[in-house]
């Protein structure tokens, strides 16, 4: 970790104030989709917490500590060996320790990333810390969206929303991080569409490339000569641990095409592909792209849901954009 991290300057700015007035809270959680750097910046603000410095200076004894995992005030909550979700016994230990005062620093911070899989049981564990917690505890949770706390954690916790990250703080990231041409780059934060985790996701997966080649080839031979072959191999069940990256990919091209279809080639992400693209914008109706966002959009729902491979794809994907 560096001494800086990049973005989310308001939560950055928040947390520096609250430190310098003395007023933090006892517990923050960090909303935002898988790919936000929710957990980065949880330990980030950790280091910021306890800095000799209250600024994450990264040359104290304590940033220094932090930054190697090993400082004894900042704890992390895990499920147990084995399991998936957090259970009461894996905040047990926490708890009993939270009444011993910090060690090195002003406070103790208890850190669960991913708060979601906190059990009901777990999360009423730590909601009874805090109705009377110790003035020294800080709790740093994330969460991909609030609804999976429970509404008594929530009202003792100040929610933060994590902001998209801007095409500059991307391109950072990728070139500090990446070999990437700055084609690439720009190509990149285009698609990730502010998730950082996303567009450094895309910038290391071979396979990503491969998968967008056929996307573009399966939406081709649709609008162009309407096959729906190239679809069916590309999303048949054997592909299934890429779908995600296929339904993205898959629905970057028809916005791309309604893009162009509505007179706005400016905002087009696949330029690479923006001549074929327009010449497919020629050969069908915004009506149909619509919808067939829209069920692209809809399977990628049932997916994340869980809902019967098979009948997500073929039941919902395919037919609409058989239409195409
Ligand atoms: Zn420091």
């Amino acid at each position: 970790m560096s001494n800086d991290i990049i973005g989310q300057e308001n939560i950055k700015k928040l947390f520096l104030n609250s430190l310098k007035n003395d007023t933090l809270g006892h517990c923050y959680a960090l909303e935002g989709e898988s790919g936000m750097g929710k957990s980065l910046m949880t330990d980030y603000i950790a280091q910021m917490v306890v800095c000799e410095n209250h600024c994450a200076c990264g040359s104290c004894k304590s940033c220094v500590m932090a930054q190697a995992g090993s400082h004894p005030d900042i704890e992390h909550i895990v499920p147990e060996d084995g399991k998936k979700n957090i259970g009461v016994e894996a905040v047990r230990s926490m708890i009993a320790d939270i009444y011993v005062r910090p060690y090195m620093s002003k406070r103790k911070v208890i850190i669960i990333n991913n708060f979601e899989l906190a059990m009901p049981q777990a999360q009423n564990a730590i909601l009874k810390v805090l109705e009377e917690p110790p003035e020294y505890v800080l709790f740093l949770l994330t969460v991909s969206s609030e609804k999976d706390m429970l509404d008594t954690v929530k009202s003792r916790s100040v929610m933060l929303k994590m902001q998209p990250y801007t095409k500059a703080e991307i391109g950072r990231a990728l070139s500090e991080k990446t070999s990437l041409s700055k084609d690439e780059i720009a190509f990149s934060c285009a698609y990730a569409a502010g998730n950082i985790g996303k567009a450094l996701k895309i910038a290391s997966n071979e396979e990503f490339t491969d998968i967008r080649n056929k996307s573009f080839s399966a939406v081709m031979a649709l609008i162009d000569e309407h096959r729906i072959l190239p679809l069916i191999n590309l999303t048949k069940k054997e592909n299934s641990k890429n779908i995600s990256s296929i339904l993205e990919c898959l629905l970057s091209f028809l916005r791309d095409i309604m893009l162009i279809r509505i007179g706005m080639e400016d905002s087009v992400i696949n330029r690479d592909f923006a001549e074929k693209l327009s010449q497919a914008a020629q050969k069908t109706e915004p009506e149909k792209l619509v919808r067939a966002m829209q069920d692209l959009l809809e399977t990628e729902n049932y997916l994340r849901r869980n809902i019967n491979y098979n009948l997500a794809v073929s039941g919902v994907l395919l037919g609409s954009l058989e239409e195409l």
